[in-house]
């Protein structure tokens, strides 16, 4: 753990004094690239009036894409759902988003695929003749759980104030901004002392949180949400770690209850990574440590980023 978070550090002090426009970040919006912070979208675009857009989110790690095709099969499979089609054809999309990350020299990022409606909205319209708007942009590497926070365990709730949106009214498996409940969900998380809600679905069972899916270790058994989640890459990522490991996992209703019971909780996104929990509702989660299987999937996950099988090398300008 940490020699990966050490070596991570070095390249962010290289990326520091490395001369670019692209310091924060880049946006590729109608065909040309801006630093992040210069970005505009057309105030008319109705992913911004009525949040009508899909999205996803893959990332390069030490300079390389991490499951790329499968972000973007998620995303083909969101459009679908939604009536939307890729403004641009998808090898096309795939060559900018490797072009976005050589041009800004970034090394370690955190990269997002926006496709909106477009400019019209959907009232009388006939979605097969609706131009559809793709934004890029891409930007330093995100942590939603801080790596030294990662190190202990990290603080997260169980809402009370608020539940998980039921997948009858909005598809959690389309990747989707009505981040209304998430957003409810972490005020309630700071106002309760902790960083990362967990949202129940009003059943009595568990199901995510703003842009993390759950893990609950138990005997030796993981156990995941199998409904009224979005399905994470890293959760599958996880999965397959799991089972290269010969770990049981059931994919199920996963009960509020099980997670007072638990022996390691952790949380899963391409934002952060493997983020394991060491305090629930100001309570320890097992011996209030990271626990060993937490452990191993987190050193799992960041090793798979140097696998050909999973990642693939960004072509930069002058490298060797
Ligand atoms: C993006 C997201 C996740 C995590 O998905 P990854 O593909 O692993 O990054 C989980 N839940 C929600 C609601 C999300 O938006």
């Amino acid at each position: 753990m940490d020699a990966m978070i050490h070596a991570y550090e070095q390249r962010l002090q290289a990326f520091a004094l490395a001369p670019t426009p692209y310091r924060h970040g880049i946006a590729w919006i109608d065909g040309a690239y801006t630093p992040i912070e210069q970005a505009r979208i057309p105030l008319l675009d109705q992913g911004f009036l009525h949040s009508d857009l899909t999205y996803d989110v893959p990332a390069v790690w030490n300079g390389r894409y991490f499951r790329l095709d499968d972000h973007l099969d998620r995303l083909e499979a969101s459009c679908r759902t939604l009536r939307m089609r890729l403004p641009v054809e998808r090898a096309a999309l795939r060559e900018q988003l490797i072009d976005m990350v050589a041009v800004s020299g970034m090394r370690d990022a955190f990269v997002e695929i926006i496709v909106t409606r477009g400019l019209s909205f959907v009232r009388g319209a006939d979605p097969d003749t609706m131009q559809n708007a793709l934004y890029l942009f891409a930007v330093p590497y995100v942590w939603a759980m801080p790596p030294e926070i990662q190190r202990v365990g990290g603080t997260a709730i169980v809402t009370r104030t608020v539940r998980r949106v039921p997948p009858g009214a909005i598809d959690p498996k389309v990747k989707n901004l009505q981040w209304g409940d998430f957003i409810r969900g972490l005020f309630e998380a700071r106002d309760r002392g902790a960083a990362l809600p967990i949202l129940p679905d009003g059943d009595g069972n568990l199901t995510e949180g703003g842009g993390y899916n759950l893990f609950i270790v138990k005997d030796g058994v993981l156990y995941t949400p199998e409904r009224g989640v979005l399905e994470g890459i890293t959760r599958h990522t996880v999965l397959d770690i799991a089972a290269a490991r010969s770990l049981s996992v059931r994919i199920e209703h996963v009960p509020v209850d099980l997670a007072y019971k638990a022996d390691e909780i952790f949380l899963c996104t391409t934002a952060g990574g493997i983020m394991p929990i060491a305090m629930l509702d100001a309570k320890p989660v097992g011996d209030g440590q990271v626990g060993p299987i937490t452990r191993a999937i987190w050193e799992s996950y960041w090793a798979l980023h140097d696998d050909p099988a999973y990642s693939f090398a960004v072509p930069y300008a002058g490298a060797d």
